[in-house]
């Protein structure tokens, strides 16, 4: 089906973006393939949207054709959970659960679509999809050939991934790797394990994970709710930063003297680094949850700093606005410059 005009604003949870030229909704795998074949043989500007909750779009919309992937199907066996790209991925885990098929419950009530989920590999509660992918099927655009590829060949990291800020390949479908017994993979993050009263790295059954999980989103305003302008975001707005280590000693001491010795920024090895909470750095550069205030049309989260929310009225100009003064001041105050995690069209952060 296609559309003339349509707001970006009505396909996107952070609700902003201004008109699509042309909106193409494609129902079926074949359908998109062809859709996007076309598109690209005569060189139309094209972008592919989904759930529209990884996105901020500019406010003078997107000059060329939308494509919205709108196929659903997903099916679950003992050892295998397929979808379609355009399954909206929390269906795909609570089928999952309901199948009492363990691995995805940690990744409970995250927005979107399942083919987004390998573009910036997302992560929740200690697990990434990309430990779970068994295996992905591309639209190569280049060449318009199909094919299942290993995750290996994705290029997969802490909210990346090849296919993140790229136009070359389109997820058509995914398969996920589960266990038959019905027990979640092992608890890895100290938050969810102490609300479930367990150890580290014990398992549990899948539905009490999965519950825990979203009552732990909720508290933040990171499950989608139509009634609470918290959740009208695009989740973490800025990935935890990692720095190098000849860079580190600096950063802590720059730390010390805001807060005062004694003061433990959270840590963790990562790859190239350490990563720093951006929360923790966003409210000790002086930002408190609901910053600037309640008459703002955009302002933080007023349940969690991490997320960029828009209260009703915004425009991406006041979100753009409000990003970059969070992420200036928290460079000024510890020379850590913050990146933003969702993608961009027509603005830029
Ligand atoms: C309240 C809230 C909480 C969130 N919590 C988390 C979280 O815990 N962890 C996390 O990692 N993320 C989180 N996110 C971010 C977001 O939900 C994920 O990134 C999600 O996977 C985006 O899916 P989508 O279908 O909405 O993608 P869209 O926003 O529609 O698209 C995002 C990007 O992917 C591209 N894209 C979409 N589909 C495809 C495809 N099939 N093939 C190729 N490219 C494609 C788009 O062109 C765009 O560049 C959260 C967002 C919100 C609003």
């Amino acid at each position: 089906m296609i559309s003339e005009q349509v707001p970006l604003s009505s396909l996107t949870t952070l609700r902003l973006g201004g008109p699509a030229e042309y909106l193409a909704e494609c129902t079926s795998t074949d359908a998109l393939v062809q859709v996007i074949r076309l598109l690209d043989q005569h060189e139309v500007p094209l972008l592919l949207i989904a759930g529209g909750s990884n996105l901020v779009i500019g406010d003078d919309g997107f000059k060329g054709v939308v494509v919205r992937i709108a196929t659903g199907g997903i099916s679950v066996s003992d050892s295998v959970v397929r979808a379609d790209a355009g399954a909206e991925w929390d269906a795909v885990v609570a089928a999952a659960v309901a199948a009492g098929v363990g691995g995805l419950e940690c990744l409970s009530g995250i927005p979107g679509s399942a083919g987004a989920t390998p573009v910036q590999n997302v992560g929740a509660y200690g697990v990434e999809v990309g430990s779970l992918l068994r295996r992905v099927h591309l639209l190569d655009r280049l060449t318009g050939e199909t094919r299942w590829v290993e995750p290996g060949a994705l290029g997969l990291g802490y909210r990346t991934s090849v296919l993140k800020h790229s136009d070359h390949a389109v997820v058509l479908e995914i398969e996920l790797d589960v266990r038959a017994d019905g027990l979640s993979a092992p608890l890895g993050y100290r938050e969810l394990s102490a609300a479930l009263g367990a150890e580290q790295g014990e398992r549990r059954p899948t539905a009490q994970v999965r519950d825990h999980v979203l009552a732990l989103r909720r508290g933040k305003g990171m499950v989608l709710d139509p009634a609470d302008p918290d959740t009208w975001s695009a989740g973490s707005f800025f990935t935890n930063p990692v720095v190098p280590e000849d860079r580190l000693p600096g950063v802590l001491e720059a730390i010390d003297s805001r807060v005062g010795p004694g003061v433990r920024i959270p840590q963790y090895p990562a790859d190239g680094g350490t990563k720093l909470s951006a929360a923790w750095l966003i409210e000790r550069a002086g930002f408190a949850k609901g910053f600037p205030g309640p008459d703002a049309p955009a302002s933080l989260s007023t349940k969690h700093t991490l997320a960029l929310t828009n209260r009703g009225s915004a425009t991406t100009a006041d979100l753009v606005a409000l990003a970059r003064q969070i992420r200036d001041r928290v460079e000024e105050v510890f020379g850590v410059r913050l990146h933003p995690e969702p993608v961009t069209v027509g603005c830029a952060i």
